[in-house]
Protein backbone atom coordinates (compact mmCIF):
# COMPACT_ATOMS: atom_id res chain seq x y z
CA UNK A 1 0.00 0.00 0.00
CA UNK A 2 0.70 3.39 -0.40
CA UNK A 3 1.93 5.89 2.20
CA UNK A 4 -0.26 8.73 1.95
CA UNK A 5 1.62 11.57 -0.26
CA UNK A 6 0.85 13.91 2.79
CA UNK A 7 3.10 11.82 5.07
CA UNK A 8 5.81 10.48 2.56
CA UNK A 9 6.21 14.56 1.48
CA UNK A 10 6.52 15.43 5.41
CA UNK A 11 9.31 13.00 5.69
CA UNK A 12 10.69 14.29 2.27
CA UNK A 13 10.89 17.87 3.68
CA UNK A 14 12.15 16.85 7.64
CA UNK A 15 14.35 19.52 8.42
CA UNK A 16 14.75 17.58 11.66
CA UNK A 17 15.87 14.08 9.91
CA UNK A 18 19.78 15.47 9.28
CA UNK A 19 19.90 17.72 12.59
CA UNK A 20 18.60 14.56 14.94
CA UNK A 21 21.11 12.45 12.72
CA UNK A 22 24.26 15.04 14.08
CA UNK A 23 22.90 15.74 17.25
CA UNK A 24 23.08 12.08 17.98
CA UNK A 25 26.73 11.84 16.52
CA UNK A 26 27.70 14.77 18.18
CA UNK A 27 27.18 12.69 21.54
CA UNK A 28 30.18 10.47 20.85
CA UNK A 29 30.55 6.63 20.19
CA UNK A 30 27.82 6.01 22.70
CA UNK A 31 29.42 2.77 24.11
CA UNK A 32 26.59 1.68 26.93
CA UNK A 33 27.43 2.92 30.16
CA UNK A 34 29.32 5.86 29.19
CA UNK A 35 28.73 9.36 29.40
CA UNK A 36 28.14 9.69 25.72
CA UNK A 37 25.59 6.99 25.73
CA UNK A 38 23.72 8.53 28.42
CA UNK A 39 23.77 11.83 26.78
CA UNK A 40 22.39 10.50 23.47
CA UNK A 41 19.47 8.20 25.66
CA UNK A 42 18.27 11.79 27.20
CA UNK A 43 18.49 13.60 24.12
CA UNK A 44 16.56 11.19 21.71
CA UNK A 45 13.99 11.07 25.27
CA UNK A 46 13.55 14.52 24.42
CA UNK A 47 13.58 14.13 20.37
CA UNK A 48 11.25 11.80 20.67
CA UNK A 49 9.08 13.54 23.18
CA UNK A 50 8.51 16.35 20.78
CA UNK A 51 7.78 14.58 17.38
CA UNK A 52 5.26 12.91 19.61
CA UNK A 53 3.88 14.77 22.92
CA UNK A 54 4.11 11.61 24.11
CA UNK A 55 6.84 10.95 26.99
CA UNK A 56 9.52 7.81 27.11
CA UNK A 57 8.89 5.43 29.85
CA UNK A 58 12.09 4.20 30.63
CA UNK A 59 12.62 0.76 30.96
CA UNK A 60 15.41 -0.58 32.52
CA UNK A 61 17.90 -2.98 31.55
CA UNK A 62 20.19 -4.82 33.95
CA UNK A 63 23.45 -5.86 32.52
CA UNK A 64 26.61 -6.91 33.26
CA UNK A 65 29.02 -3.58 33.15
CA UNK A 66 32.19 -3.91 31.76
CA UNK A 67 35.16 -1.51 30.66
CA UNK A 68 39.00 -1.15 29.74
CA UNK A 69 41.12 1.01 32.01
CA UNK A 70 44.19 0.04 30.46
CA UNK A 71 44.96 -1.35 27.00
CA UNK A 72 48.18 -2.09 25.38
CA UNK A 73 50.15 -4.26 22.62
CA UNK A 74 53.93 -3.94 22.10
CA UNK A 75 55.68 -5.73 18.80
CA UNK A 76 58.50 -8.36 19.68
CA UNK A 77 60.84 -5.08 19.00
CA UNK A 78 59.01 -3.12 21.63
CA UNK A 79 57.24 -1.10 19.08
CA UNK A 80 53.57 -0.30 20.16
CA UNK A 81 50.47 -0.91 18.17
CA UNK A 82 47.51 0.35 18.26
CA UNK A 83 44.49 -1.47 19.78
CA UNK A 84 41.22 -1.40 21.32
CA UNK A 85 39.72 -4.04 23.73
CA UNK A 86 36.89 -5.63 22.81
CA UNK A 87 33.76 -5.39 25.32
CA UNK A 88 33.30 -7.86 27.61
CA UNK A 89 37.12 -9.12 27.03
CA UNK A 90 38.59 -11.06 29.52
CA UNK A 91 41.62 -8.82 31.40
CA UNK A 92 45.21 -9.93 30.61
CA UNK A 93 46.98 -11.97 33.73
CA UNK A 94 49.08 -9.55 35.83
CA UNK A 95 52.07 -8.47 34.50
CA UNK A 96 50.63 -9.03 30.99
CA UNK A 97 50.75 -11.76 28.66
CA UNK A 98 53.80 -12.37 26.51
CA UNK A 99 53.20 -15.22 23.58
CA UNK A 100 54.06 -15.95 20.03
CA UNK A 101 51.02 -15.66 17.56
CA UNK A 102 49.03 -17.97 15.25
CA UNK A 103 48.08 -16.13 12.29
CA UNK A 104 44.93 -18.18 11.34
CA UNK A 105 44.03 -16.35 8.09
CA UNK A 106 40.42 -15.13 8.17
CA UNK A 107 39.67 -17.70 11.14
CA UNK A 108 37.27 -19.92 9.88
CA UNK A 109 36.70 -23.29 11.49
CA UNK A 110 39.03 -24.83 9.05
CA UNK A 111 41.47 -22.63 9.63
CA UNK A 112 41.25 -23.54 13.61
CA UNK A 113 41.24 -27.04 12.99
CA UNK A 114 44.41 -26.93 10.89
CA UNK A 115 46.20 -24.99 13.24
CA UNK A 116 44.78 -26.61 16.22
CA UNK A 117 48.29 -28.25 17.74
CA UNK A 118 49.95 -24.73 17.25
CA UNK A 119 46.98 -22.66 19.49
CA UNK A 120 47.44 -23.80 22.88
CA UNK A 121 49.17 -21.26 25.21
CA UNK A 122 49.53 -19.06 22.04
CA UNK A 123 48.00 -15.96 20.74
CA UNK A 124 45.15 -16.47 17.85
CA UNK A 125 45.26 -13.64 14.90
CA UNK A 126 41.62 -13.38 12.66
CA UNK A 127 40.48 -11.14 10.53
CA UNK A 128 36.90 -8.99 10.76
CA UNK A 129 34.78 -10.10 8.36
CA UNK A 130 32.39 -7.52 6.58
CA UNK A 131 28.94 -8.22 8.55
CA UNK A 132 26.48 -7.35 6.34
CA UNK A 133 27.02 -10.87 3.97
CA UNK A 134 25.92 -14.24 3.45
CA UNK A 135 28.12 -16.98 5.32
CA UNK A 136 29.75 -14.08 7.63
CA UNK A 137 31.67 -15.67 10.39
CA UNK A 138 30.76 -13.42 13.85
CA UNK A 139 33.91 -12.55 15.41
CA UNK A 140 32.35 -14.12 18.36
CA UNK A 141 32.00 -17.47 17.31
CA UNK A 142 36.43 -16.96 16.03
CA UNK A 143 36.70 -16.31 19.84
CA UNK A 144 34.78 -19.11 21.07
CA UNK A 145 36.80 -21.22 18.67
CA UNK A 146 40.00 -19.79 19.58
CA UNK A 147 39.41 -20.10 23.68
CA UNK A 148 38.31 -23.60 22.70
CA UNK A 149 41.53 -24.14 21.42
CA UNK A 150 43.43 -23.29 24.31
CA UNK A 151 44.45 -20.08 22.94
CA UNK A 152 45.73 -17.60 25.33
CA UNK A 153 44.61 -14.31 23.61
CA UNK A 154 42.59 -13.08 20.44
CA UNK A 155 43.05 -10.49 18.21
CA UNK A 156 41.18 -9.44 15.83
CA UNK A 157 42.27 -7.24 12.91
CA UNK A 158 39.97 -4.68 10.95
CA UNK A 159 39.68 -3.85 7.66
CA UNK A 160 40.56 -0.42 7.25
CA UNK A 161 44.04 0.83 6.61
CA UNK A 162 45.26 2.23 9.50
CA UNK A 163 42.73 1.87 11.78
CA UNK A 164 41.84 -0.84 14.73
CA UNK A 165 38.71 -2.17 14.66
CA UNK A 166 35.84 -2.51 17.82
CA UNK A 167 33.48 -5.03 18.43
CA UNK A 168 32.30 -7.70 21.35
CA UNK A 169 33.76 -10.85 22.53
CA UNK A 170 30.69 -12.14 22.97
CA UNK A 171 32.07 -13.58 26.04
CA UNK A 172 29.32 -14.99 28.71
CA UNK A 173 30.49 -16.34 32.59
CA UNK A 174 33.77 -15.64 33.89
CA UNK A 175 36.06 -17.38 31.88
CA UNK A 176 37.67 -15.99 28.69
CA UNK A 177 40.70 -14.87 26.97
CA UNK A 178 41.90 -11.25 26.29
CA UNK A 179 41.12 -10.06 23.43
CA UNK A 180 41.73 -7.04 21.43
CA UNK A 181 40.97 -5.15 17.88
CA UNK A 182 44.04 -4.11 16.08
CA UNK A 183 44.79 -2.48 12.94
CA UNK A 184 45.63 -4.37 9.22
CA UNK A 185 49.20 -3.22 9.69
CA UNK A 186 49.61 -4.35 12.80
CA UNK A 187 48.33 -8.14 11.49
CA UNK A 188 50.96 -7.92 8.72
CA UNK A 189 53.55 -7.73 10.86
CA UNK A 190 52.17 -10.79 13.12
CA UNK A 191 52.61 -13.50 10.01
CA UNK A 192 54.72 -16.31 10.80
CA UNK A 193 58.82 -15.53 10.54
CA UNK A 194 61.60 -17.85 9.28
CA UNK A 195 62.74 -18.30 12.63
CA UNK A 196 59.06 -19.35 14.08
CA UNK A 197 56.39 -17.33 14.99
CA UNK A 198 55.86 -13.55 15.61
CA UNK A 199 55.44 -12.43 19.60
CA UNK A 200 53.61 -10.03 20.89
CA UNK A 201 52.78 -8.45 24.81
CA UNK A 202 49.72 -7.48 25.50
CA UNK A 203 48.75 -5.86 28.38
CA UNK A 204 44.83 -5.22 29.62
CA UNK A 205 42.95 -4.43 32.11
CA UNK A 206 39.26 -4.54 33.14
CA UNK A 207 36.79 -3.70 35.37
CA UNK A 208 33.23 -5.16 36.06
CA UNK A 209 30.39 -4.42 38.07
CA UNK A 210 26.45 -4.90 37.46
CA UNK A 211 25.30 -2.30 35.75
CA UNK A 212 22.03 -0.59 34.40
CA UNK A 213 20.97 1.22 31.46
CA UNK A 214 17.49 2.07 30.02
CA UNK A 215 15.65 1.10 26.93
CA UNK A 216 13.15 4.10 25.87
CA UNK A 217 9.65 3.45 25.32
CA UNK A 218 6.92 5.18 22.89
CA UNK A 219 3.82 4.01 22.84
CA UNK A 220 1.38 5.85 20.66
CA UNK A 221 -2.01 3.64 20.86
CA UNK A 222 -4.05 2.70 17.76
CA UNK A 223 -7.51 1.46 17.85
CA UNK A 224 -7.10 -2.07 20.00
CA UNK A 225 -4.30 -3.37 22.33
CA UNK A 226 -1.96 -4.56 19.08
CA UNK A 227 1.37 -3.07 18.48
CA UNK A 228 3.98 -2.69 15.13
CA UNK A 229 7.11 -1.89 16.95
CA UNK A 230 9.58 0.21 15.26
CA UNK A 231 12.97 0.04 16.69
CA UNK A 232 16.67 1.16 16.14
CA UNK A 233 19.56 0.71 19.04
CA UNK A 234 21.55 3.96 20.87
CA UNK A 235 24.51 2.45 21.59
CA UNK A 236 27.63 2.42 19.93
CA UNK A 237 31.51 1.88 20.46
CA UNK A 238 33.83 4.50 20.80
CA UNK A 239 35.85 4.18 18.14
CA UNK A 240 34.47 6.61 16.08
CA UNK A 241 30.93 8.17 16.08
CA UNK A 242 28.96 5.20 15.34
CA UNK A 243 26.83 7.17 12.69
CA UNK A 244 25.99 4.77 10.37
CA UNK A 245 25.75 2.11 13.33
CA UNK A 246 23.41 3.18 14.55
CA UNK A 247 22.82 6.94 14.33
CA UNK A 248 21.18 6.43 11.04
CA UNK A 249 18.63 3.88 12.20
CA UNK A 250 17.78 6.44 15.26
CA UNK A 251 17.14 9.56 13.36
CA UNK A 252 15.14 7.30 11.22
CA UNK A 253 12.96 6.36 13.56
CA UNK A 254 12.42 9.70 15.12
CA UNK A 255 11.50 10.91 11.08
CA UNK A 256 9.57 8.04 11.16
CA UNK A 257 7.51 8.84 14.45
CA UNK A 258 7.53 12.37 14.12
CA UNK A 259 5.51 11.60 10.76
CA UNK A 260 2.83 9.47 11.25
CA UNK A 261 2.33 10.62 14.82
CA UNK A 262 -1.28 12.25 14.42
CA UNK A 263 -2.24 9.33 11.83
CA UNK A 264 -1.67 6.57 14.11
CA UNK A 265 -4.81 6.95 16.34
CA UNK A 266 -6.76 6.27 13.08
CA UNK A 267 -4.68 2.69 12.94
CA UNK A 268 -6.20 -0.68 13.90
CA UNK A 269 -2.72 -1.46 15.33
CA UNK A 270 -0.57 1.01 17.93
CA UNK A 271 2.99 2.17 16.94
CA UNK A 272 5.41 1.19 19.61
CA UNK A 273 8.77 3.28 19.16
CA UNK A 274 11.47 1.85 20.96
CA UNK A 275 14.66 2.58 21.06
CA UNK A 276 17.00 -0.04 22.67
CA UNK A 277 20.81 -0.07 24.34
CA UNK A 278 23.42 -2.41 25.42
CA UNK A 279 22.54 -4.00 21.89
CA UNK A 280 26.23 -3.87 21.14
CA UNK A 281 27.26 -6.15 23.86
CA UNK A 282 25.12 -9.23 23.13
CA UNK A 283 21.27 -7.32 21.82
CA UNK A 284 20.82 -7.36 25.91
CA UNK A 285 18.26 -4.40 25.91
CA UNK A 286 15.78 -5.73 23.43
CA UNK A 287 16.12 -9.76 25.10
CA UNK A 288 15.43 -8.29 28.43
CA UNK A 289 12.26 -6.89 26.83
CA UNK A 290 10.92 -9.52 24.96
CA UNK A 291 12.03 -11.86 28.21
CA UNK A 292 9.58 -9.14 30.00
CA UNK A 293 6.61 -10.13 27.76
CA UNK A 294 3.59 -12.42 28.45
CA UNK A 295 2.29 -14.33 26.26
CA UNK A 296 -0.52 -12.27 25.34
CA UNK A 297 1.69 -9.34 25.04
CA UNK A 298 3.85 -11.17 22.61
CA UNK A 299 1.37 -12.86 20.70
CA UNK A 300 -0.47 -8.70 20.38
CA UNK A 301 3.35 -7.37 18.69
CA UNK A 302 2.40 -7.84 14.99
CA UNK A 303 5.19 -6.92 13.71
CA UNK A 304 8.71 -5.88 14.84
CA UNK A 305 11.05 -3.03 12.14
CA UNK A 306 14.14 -2.99 13.47
CA UNK A 307 16.34 -0.21 11.93
CA UNK A 308 20.21 -0.37 12.27
CA UNK A 309 22.71 0.78 9.91
CA UNK A 310 20.44 1.87 7.48
CA UNK A 311 22.64 4.38 5.36
CA UNK A 312 26.07 4.43 4.08
CA UNK A 313 24.61 2.81 1.08
CA UNK A 314 21.48 3.73 -1.25
CA UNK A 315 20.43 0.24 -1.24
CA UNK A 316 18.34 -1.57 1.61
CA UNK A 317 17.68 -4.55 2.53
CA UNK A 318 15.45 -6.54 4.79
CA UNK A 319 16.48 -9.58 6.61
CA UNK A 320 12.76 -11.29 7.48
CA UNK A 321 14.32 -13.55 10.35
CA UNK A 322 12.69 -16.98 8.70
CA UNK A 323 9.47 -15.77 8.10
CA UNK A 324 8.73 -16.23 4.85
CA UNK A 325 5.03 -14.16 4.16
CA UNK A 326 7.44 -10.84 5.09
CA UNK A 327 8.97 -11.02 2.21
CA UNK A 328 6.11 -10.57 -0.58
CA UNK A 329 4.19 -7.95 2.20
CA UNK A 330 7.71 -5.70 2.23
CA UNK A 331 8.27 -6.08 -1.34
CA UNK A 332 4.68 -5.02 -2.03
CA UNK A 333 5.09 -2.54 0.30
CA UNK A 334 8.43 -0.80 -1.63
CA UNK A 335 7.01 -1.25 -4.61
CA UNK A 336 3.93 0.97 -3.80
CA UNK A 337 6.18 3.32 -2.80
CA UNK A 338 7.67 3.37 -5.72
CA UNK A 339 11.20 2.24 -3.22
CA UNK A 340 13.50 -0.51 -3.86
CA UNK A 341 13.82 -3.42 -1.47
CA UNK A 342 15.96 -6.08 -1.30
CA UNK A 343 15.18 -9.11 1.03
CA UNK A 344 16.75 -11.83 2.73
CA UNK A 345 14.81 -14.68 4.90
CA UNK A 346 17.40 -16.85 6.90
CA UNK A 347 17.26 -15.38 10.65
CA UNK A 348 20.32 -13.62 11.19
CA UNK A 349 21.13 -12.61 14.98
CA UNK A 350 22.77 -9.47 14.42
CA UNK A 351 20.87 -6.86 16.46
CA UNK A 352 17.77 -6.59 17.95
CA UNK A 353 14.58 -8.39 15.36
CA UNK A 354 16.54 -11.76 16.52
CA UNK A 355 15.29 -11.50 19.93
CA UNK A 356 11.59 -10.81 18.85
CA UNK A 357 11.88 -13.71 15.84
CA UNK A 358 13.14 -16.13 18.27
CA UNK A 359 10.43 -15.46 21.01
CA UNK A 360 7.99 -16.00 17.77
CA UNK A 361 7.31 -12.38 16.79
CA UNK A 362 7.74 -11.63 13.39
CA UNK A 363 10.38 -9.41 12.54
CA UNK A 364 12.51 -7.50 10.55
CA UNK A 365 15.92 -5.51 10.06
CA UNK A 366 16.28 -2.96 7.70
CA UNK A 367 20.01 -2.40 6.75
CA UNK A 368 21.94 -0.50 4.03
CA UNK A 369 24.59 -1.87 1.87
CA UNK A 370 23.90 -6.24 2.70
CA UNK A 371 26.38 -7.92 0.48
CA UNK A 372 28.06 -5.06 -0.85
CA UNK A 373 31.39 -5.47 0.28
CA UNK A 374 32.36 -1.94 -1.50
CA UNK A 375 29.51 0.14 0.68
CA UNK A 376 30.49 2.38 3.62
CA UNK A 377 28.90 -0.02 5.60
CA UNK A 378 32.37 -1.74 5.43
CA UNK A 379 33.94 1.17 8.06
CA UNK A 380 31.09 -0.25 10.98
CA UNK A 381 33.07 -0.76 14.02
CA UNK A 382 36.17 1.14 12.92
CA UNK A 383 37.20 4.87 13.46
CA UNK A 384 35.56 5.87 9.87
CA UNK A 385 32.11 5.30 11.14
CA UNK A 386 31.46 9.05 10.91
CA UNK A 387 28.59 11.30 9.73
CA UNK A 388 30.50 12.21 6.10
CA UNK A 389 29.43 8.03 5.11
CA UNK A 390 25.99 9.42 5.10
CA UNK A 391 23.77 11.13 2.61
CA UNK A 392 20.80 12.70 3.46
CA UNK A 393 18.98 11.32 0.23
CA UNK A 394 20.11 7.73 2.03
CA UNK A 395 18.63 9.01 5.28
CA UNK A 396 15.58 10.28 4.02
CA UNK A 397 14.82 7.15 1.93
CA UNK A 398 15.01 5.07 5.07
CA UNK A 399 12.95 6.80 6.62
CA UNK A 400 10.21 6.87 4.24
CA UNK A 401 10.43 3.15 3.94
CA UNK A 402 10.47 2.50 7.39
CA UNK A 403 6.94 4.91 7.70
CA UNK A 404 5.52 3.25 4.90
CA UNK A 405 5.94 -0.46 6.42
CA UNK A 406 5.18 0.47 9.78
CA UNK A 407 1.32 2.10 8.37
CA UNK A 408 0.64 -0.90 6.16
CA UNK A 409 1.45 -3.13 9.26
CA UNK A 410 -0.36 -1.00 11.39
CA UNK A 411 -3.81 -1.30 8.75
CA UNK A 412 -2.88 -4.71 8.12
CA UNK A 413 -6.16 -7.51 7.91
CA UNK A 414 -5.68 -9.79 10.85
CA UNK A 415 -5.45 -12.37 8.70
CA UNK A 416 -2.47 -10.64 6.17
CA UNK A 417 -0.82 -10.39 10.13
CA UNK A 418 -1.48 -13.64 11.14
CA UNK A 419 -0.08 -15.54 8.09
CA UNK A 420 3.40 -13.52 9.24
CA UNK A 421 3.25 -15.86 12.00
CA UNK A 422 4.43 -18.94 10.36
CA UNK A 423 7.97 -19.23 10.84
CA UNK A 424 10.16 -21.15 7.71
CA UNK A 425 10.59 -23.94 10.19
CA UNK A 426 6.87 -24.32 11.08
CA UNK A 427 6.50 -25.06 7.22
CA UNK A 428 9.23 -27.19 7.35
CA UNK A 429 7.22 -29.49 9.90
CA UNK A 430 4.06 -29.32 8.52
ZN1 LIG B 1 23.97 -1.96 15.03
Amino acid sequence: MRLDPGLAASIESDTALMADFEAICDCGGRLAGSAGERRALKLVAELGRKATGIAARYHSVPYDGWKATRAALRLADGTPAACYPLVFSAPAPAGGLAAEVVDLGRGTPADFSRHSADLPGRVALVRHELMFAAGTIHRSRKYRMAREAGAAGFLIAGPLAGAVVAGSAGRSGPDGIPALGIAPETAARLGPTSTGFAAVSLDLDTAEAPAEAFNLIFDLPGQYDEWVVLSAHIDGHEVGESAMDNASGVAAVLAAMRALAGAVPGFRRGLRVMIFNVEEWALTGSARYVAGLSAAERENIALDINLDSVAGSPRLTALTSGFPALGPFLAGVAAANGLALATHLPLMQNSDHANFALAGIPALRLVAGFDEPDANLRHLLTPADTRDKVAPAELRRAARLAAAIAVAAATAAPEEAARWRIAERDRASN
